[in-house]
């Protein structure tokens, strides 16, 4: 071998991953198991003091959920990765680690629904204040920040599908400000999109969605880029100030580019607790050893599906970023040439009854509330997931009395037209 790095098809299946060395077992074992014996008093002292890595208890790390850690890291281009519980608890743990009660981050406004939820309500029990921006514009954010900024949050690909965020024009105001870019790259996965290469600081997953890919485990990511310089910095305490903890250590100091992660880790899941199950990491690593070609499929089925809607007499419009009228395009282009993701959203000329229609007349798409699944989805957001919105409140969000939510699947794509152009008529 050379010092070549391997490319993108072979870390998806190897990164992280080697046969057991005690069975010689291929594929990564489960290991199913809450404690690990230690060898002797010593080694138990040198885990328990962070001053050698090893396995105590898998609240904290596990063999599984450390082979996954590796893979994503590989695969983002991160420093290291820490495997959670969920979406969500990437999310929270990732704040946790740069707020203080009191401090503020910026957040683009376009938003998975659920993250919006925490943002706006969860985290006011922490005194975590988020302020929103326009995700299409980028001088927003630079207008919202304040000494109290601790963090900007976008996604890559952003909710309700179809939204491409200009993450380079984030990073520069990031940067200018000396604040560290957090992407949510669950819409695209980094297949699409390394976040970064476009000069993100942290990557945040929800491993639910294309990672996993089968609809079958609940589980999320924090990947740390190593390119924040935390050390001697007052505003993030949690990096840069001794840890009473652990013998006054500075996190920041003794991991350098990947303090952060250890963060998450020694005080976001040892203290709060949200671990992933060994089992769901297992899952989640045997979808990503397909994830280059199931991206690809979900990506060529959804343009194939955009643009038969878009000439379908019942549809109005298709919100859509592969599609060369769309807006988004030119973004598509630069940050995702390989495909604008499977999730999309179209809005029905007959509007709301039209909504309720299709969902309820598709066959092989299945009415629930996902994306990411090998299976298609639909869902009509304001009839589910935005009811309880105003009606105001609804369009602003995106989910008008005519707008439907398409997950393209990695069925056959005239199985999928055929489907929805029975229920559209
Ligand atoms: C689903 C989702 C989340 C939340 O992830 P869970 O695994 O459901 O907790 C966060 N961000 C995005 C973009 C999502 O699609």
């Amino acid at each position: 071998m050379t010092d070549r790095l391997p490319g993108f098809n072979t870390l998806a299946i190897h990164a992280g991953a080697a046969p057991d060395k005690t069975t010689g077992a291929r594929a990564t074992p489960i290991y199913q198991t809450a404690s690990f014996v230690f060898d002797d008093v010593d080694h138990a002292a040198s885990l328990f003091g962070l001053q050698a890595f090893g396995n105590i208890y898998s609240r904290i790390t596990n063999p599984t959920n450390a082979v996954l850690e590796e893979r994503i890291a590989a695969l983002e281009g991160g420093t290291a990765a820490v495997a959670v519980a969920s979406g969500h608890a990437a999310e929270f743990l990732t704040m946790n680690a740069l707020m203080q009660p009191g401090d503020e981050f910026i957040a683009a406004n376009k938003l998975y629904g659920g993250s919006i939820n925490q943002f706006n309500h969860a985290y006011k029990n922490f005194g975590w204040n988020v302020v929103w921006a326009d995700t299409d514009d980028p001088s927003s954010f630079e207008r919202a920040i304040t000494p109290r900024t601790r963090a900007i949050f976008c996604e890559s690909i952003a909710n309700p599908g179809g939204v491409v965020t200009d993450i380079a024009a984030l990073s520069d105001i990031a940067k200018r400000h000396n604040i560290p870019l957090v992407v949510d790259n669950t819409m695209a996965t980094p297949y699409l999109i390394r976040p970064f290469e476009h000069g993100a600081d942290i990557v945040v997953h929800s491993a639910t969605k294309f990672l996993g890919g089968h609809g079958n485990s609940i589980g999320g990511l924090v990947v740390d880029g190593g390119t924040f310089n935390w050390a001697g910095d007052d505003r993030y305490p949690t990096l840069s100030k001794p840890r009473p903890e652990y013998a006054e250590m500075v996190l920041a100091e003794n991991f350098g580019n990947f303090a952060f992660a250890i963060a998450i880790r020694v005080l976001g899941l040892r203290d709060l607790g949200p671990a992933l199950a060994p089992f769901n990491a297992f899952l989640i690593l045997n979808g990503i050893e397909t994830l280059p070609l199931r991206m690809q499929r979900h990506c060529d089925n959804a343009l194939a599906i955009a643009n038969h809607l878009a000439h379908h007499p019942a549809v109005e419009w298709v919100s859509y970023p592969g599609l060369e009228t769309d807006r988004y395009h030119g973004l598509a282009r630069r940050y995702s040439p390989l495909g604008s993701g499977a999730v999309f959203t179209i809005g029905l000329k007959g509007g709301y009854e039209a909504g309720v229609k299709l969902v309820s007349n598709l066959q092989l798409f299945s009415h629930l509330a996902n994306i990411g699944d090998t299976r298609s989805l639909v869902i009509h957001p304001a009839s589910t997931t935005h009811r309880q919105l105003s009606d105001p409140q609804k369009i602003t969000a995106g989910a008008g009395p005519e707008v439907v939510r398409l997950s393209i699947g990695l069925e056959d794509p005239a199985d999928l037209i055929e489907d929805l152009d029975a229920a559209l008529a």
